[in-house]
């Protein structure tokens, strides 16, 4: 590496590529597109991540759509450059050793940002260590606590290693905020040089390095260990009253401790911003509202149509302004050919006829309760009389293996297909991932999102639609209530972010909404005016997708948070 100094990007999962399981959803997906936008722009950054050997998991469905979880093994030697270098942590007083592999994300134009994937399964170390890397998000908190000391602090020591210069660290989710412990360490000032013994710890010279971007809007959704587990299997990084003081007095809870040891803390919408403030109270939290990656999220059918029309638009994505300019014929015969894709895939999939006349609802996230993905089936005779013959459903979507509420869910919707067969038909696809997210979410005719408010930090996929022409109907949560005009680029669901009852309404008015909007706008639009139709997808390109997409949002990292310098959060008042 040359003496360009860098910003490091630490993520625990990241999701760039189908074959490289490394990720489970959202969080993933979103730190891949991340680093495509950086690659593409330019960007001085690298990526560190851990290698998940055995990836997420491989979900089957059976016929009562039960989720049989099968290992995603993959061979990293596929992909990745085994690299000579090795560092090692001390894990429960072992000496465990770090090994890493490169993929180097490439631009069009030949730029290159490295993503280092940590790999524990090393000759030497003990047999429980060589597994540390192998499960995303599988195990107990003391395995999760292992593997955030190797993303954290064994990431940190490997750049090192690499000889790589590092600016900022950039902390995607508190799983690598183990890293400021021992930067920290790298930071200690001379004891011969302070008056107090604690004022050896140099809190400043770590926020000045630290930005942080947090995603979850719910407190549960924050790793927290106890302190005795932290000091069996970490030891002792620094003196556990001012461990305290950073962590929090209970846990040492890790959105915590990035809080205090980041200069740069945002939310990844308007919404999660406010939602983060009110949450973490005193502490200065911007907002940056997360964005997609373009080129890789057009279907091949769009990406031909925005090449003739749209010249520039995969690295200058504002010119998606332009969209208008696209003729309706070929908006709609570049979408066809989406659907149609899509369809084949459904058939290929699950045996099931979908045919490409009539309107087809796409829904796929985590299958987790708060996600609400059966709120569609509140009413099943009402949905079979709105939909008898003019409406199909594709559903997908993985539960979190110990997510049982989540699963049932899957069930459920596999029972609600069984009795509106033959009026509405419905489909739940197995195996959610970046390539058949890529095929579902360009080839239907809305995508449908129903969570609970405010749990829906950003949302992504729904930009990732939009893109490609298809337009949202959703609550107003995330990233929605940016992007939403009602009738112009989709439809909102439930009451305006204004209302103060928004969360009351979280019940039965939703599905309400819903299947009135469902049967006296949107079918009577698609069916009975087609240029009408046509005018909102090409609406969802322009105003959605020119605004929504990691181009814009890693210009705004850039300047609102890489090159700036700020105050410490503490310092500032609680809003923006
Ligand atoms: C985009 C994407 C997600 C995130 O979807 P949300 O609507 O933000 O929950 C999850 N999984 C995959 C495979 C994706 O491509």
């Amino acid at each position: 590496m040359n003496s360009v100094m860098r910003i490091a990007y630490f993520t625990m999962e990241i999701g760039l590529d189908s074959r490289i399981p490394t990720y489970s959803g959202g969080l993933g997906v979103l730190a891949g597109d991340t680093i495509k936008s950086a690659a593409d722009l330019g960007l001085p950054l690298v990526a560190v991540t851990l290698l998940s050997r055995k990836g997420y998991f491989h979900q089957e469905l059976s016929a009562d759509g039960t989720q049989i979880e099968h290992p995603a093994d993959w061979d990293p030697a596929d992909h990745l450059e085994l690299l000579p270098n090795r560092i090692s942590v001390t894990i429960e007083g072992r000496k465990v050793l770090v090994q890493a592999w490169r993929y180097d994300v490439e631009s069009l134009a030949g730029t290159i940002v490295p993503v280092y994937f940590l790999d524990t399964d090393i000759e030497g170390n003990a047999a429980q260590d060589r597994s540390l890397t192998d499960h995303l998000y599988g195990g107990d908190s003391a395995y999760r606590l292992k593997q955030e000391i190797v993303l954290g602090i064994g990431g940190l020591m490997m750049l090192n290693d690499l000889g790589i210069s590092v600016y900022k660290y950039h902390l995607n989710e508190g799983h690598s905020a183990l890293l400021t412990l021992e930067l920290l360490q790298w930071y200690k000032r001379d004891i011969r040089a302070v008056w107090d013994e604690k004022l050896i710890w140099d809190i400043e010279a770590v926020r000045e390095r630290c930005i942080f971007t947090t995603h979850t809007p719910i407190e549960a959704g924050h790793d927290k260990f106890p302190y005795d587990l932290v000091e069996s299997t970490l030891g002792k990084q620094l003196p556990i009253e001012i461990l305290k003081e950073l962590g929090g007095a209970d846990h040492l809870n890790m959105t915590l401790l990035a809080l205090n040891l980041s200069n740069y803390v945002n939310g990844v919408a308007k919404k999660h911003g406010e939602v983060s403030r009110q949450m973490f109270r005193g502490y200065h939290i911007h907002s940056i509202t997360n964005g997609i990656h373009p080129y890789s999220w057009a279907c091949d059918a769009m990406k031909k149509v925005f090449d003739r029309h749209i010249p520039g638009w995969a690295n200058e994505p504002e010119l998606f302004v332009r969209a208008d300019a696209i003729p309706d014929e070929e908006i709609w015969n570049g979408h066809m050919e989406a659907k149609r894709s899509l369809l084949e895939k459904v058939r290929e999939l699950t045996g099931v006829v979908m045919s490409p006349d009539r309107f087809t609802i796409g829904f796929a996230r985590r299958a987790t309760s708060y996600k609400r993905a059966n709120l569609l089936f509140t009413d099943l005779e009402r949905l079979a009389d709105i939909g008898d013959g003019k409406l199909q459903i594709i559903y997908a979507g993985k539960a979190h293996p110990q997510d049982g509420p989540g699963k049932e869910m899957i069930k459920e919707i596999f029972r609600h297909a069984q009795s509106l067969r033959g009026r509405v038909d419905v489909v739940y696809l197995p195996g959610y991932s970046i390539e058949l997210a890529a095929v579902l979410l360009a080839g239907v005719d809305i995508w449908l999102n129903t969570p609970l408010r405010p749990m829906e930090a950003s949302g992504t996929s729904g930009m990732k639609t939009a893109l490609n022409g298809v337009p949202n109907f959703s609550v107003l949560d995330g990233w929605w209530i940016e992007g939403h005009i009602e009738g112009v680029t989709g439809w909102s669901i439930g009451p305006a972010p204004s209302d103060k009852q928004a969360a009351d309404h979280n019940g039965s008015g939703d599905a309400e909404d819903l299947y009135r909007k469902l049967a006296e706008t949107i079918l009577p639009l698609y069916y009975g005016d087609r240029a009408g139709w046509i005018k909102v997808m090409k609406n969802a390109i322009s105003k959605n997708a020119y605004y929504f997409n990691s181009h814009r949002m890693m210009r705004r990292y850039v300047t609102n948070a890489y090159i700036t310098t700020h105050q410490h959060p503490m310092d500032v008042g609680e809003d923006t």
